[in-house]
């Protein structure tokens, strides 16, 4: 973890706000929370995989009213790399750059392979494309980890040390992204150590943002675990979520928008998953 100097000016300008996966759950709350907290004339791009479930959640917000005409419309597939190349060209062409990105999109479920491919590997496309136009002096990228994704629930110490290496490189957490979809199937995933699916990409998505924040120290590069929410996903691990989508937008939101102390390639998230405060740095 690093930190830069602060500048109290730096997010007092209009900015450019990418949100995926936020037709439903904790990327709308996202949503909803920055018409009201970014600075004002801020653009913020609603984006979803699927265009009518998109543009339903567009149609909604825009009937609380309020900064609601700052809101923008655009599909995104985070594993379809022509959707993420046509959206880039969008924003560069209208804006000439990205202040925030915000990674949301994710899956859950029992398709192991499935989840690194959208969770790891579409996190990691949509940083790459999108990183040559993420403002260079008071861009940031947030991302949505998991407490469940804590190295701590890697069982097999090589791995664990892997990922939690402050040298590795993104080649070398792909490898390691790879070596688990292979483990997966060879039948080897729970005898070599590995915890679930779920953990093991949320793991990558946070070991990814600390690489990204080494390799672009200009830039705020966080990520945080929401707390347990109610959404679909949240709901799917079992009994009833605490937290609402609004009090799940709070760290990714404080995140995007709020005076960091200049604190980039942190892991933010609340003492218990339960616990609706704006969260701080936490061992990963
Ligand atoms: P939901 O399942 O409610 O929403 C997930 C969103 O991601 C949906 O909009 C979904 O779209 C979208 N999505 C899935 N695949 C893609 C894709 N390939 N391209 C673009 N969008 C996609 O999840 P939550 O709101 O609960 O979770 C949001 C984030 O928070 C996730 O990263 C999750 O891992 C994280 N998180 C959630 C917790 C919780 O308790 N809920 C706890 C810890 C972390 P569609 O509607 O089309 O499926």
């Amino acid at each position: 973890m690093s930190q830069r100097a602060a500048s109290p000016e730096e997010n007092m300008n209009p900015q450019v706000i990418l949100v995926t996966g936020a037709n439903k759950g904790i990327g709308y709350g996202i949503v909803r929370s920055l018409l009201t907290s970014a600075p004002s004339r801020s653009i913020i791009y609603l984006t979803s995989r699927d265009v009518s479930r998109g543009q339903k959640a567009v149609t909604e917000l825009s009937a609380i009213g309020g900064r609601s005409s700052n809101l923008v419309y655009h599909q995104l597939d985070i594993t379809d790399e022509q959707s993420i190349d046509t959206l880039v060209n969008k924003i560069r062409n209208a804006h000439g750059r990205l202040d925030v990105l915000i990674n949301n999109a994710s899956i859950a479920g029992t398709d192991n392979e499935l989840m690194v491919d959208v969770n790891y590997y579409g996190t990691l496309m949509v940083c790459k494309k999108f990183l040559p136009i993420i403002e260079k002096d008071h861009g940031r990228i947030v991302t949505m980890g998991s407490a469940i994704g804590h190295l701590a629930a890697f069982e097999n110490e090589e791995i664990r040390n892997q990922l939690g290496n402050p040298e590795l490189t993104v080649e070398q957490l792909s490898a390691l992204m790879d070596k688990y979809k292979a483990d997966c199937k060879d039948g080897k995933a729970s005898e070599n150590g590995w915890p679930m699916a779920y953990a093991v990409t949320k793991a990558g998505e946070t070991a990814l943002s600390g690489i990204l924040a080494r390799k672009y120290p200009s830039l705020l590069i966080n990520v945080c675990c929401p707390g347990w929410v109610n959404t679909e996903m949240g709901a799917s691990m079992g009994g009833k979520p605490p937290k609402t989508i609004d009090e799940g937008a709070i760290i990714p939101v404080r995140l995007a928008v709020s005076d960091l102390g200049g604190v980039s390639g942190g892991f933010w998230e609340n003492p218990s998953v339960m616990d609706t405060g704006v969260g701080s740095v936490s061992v990963w």
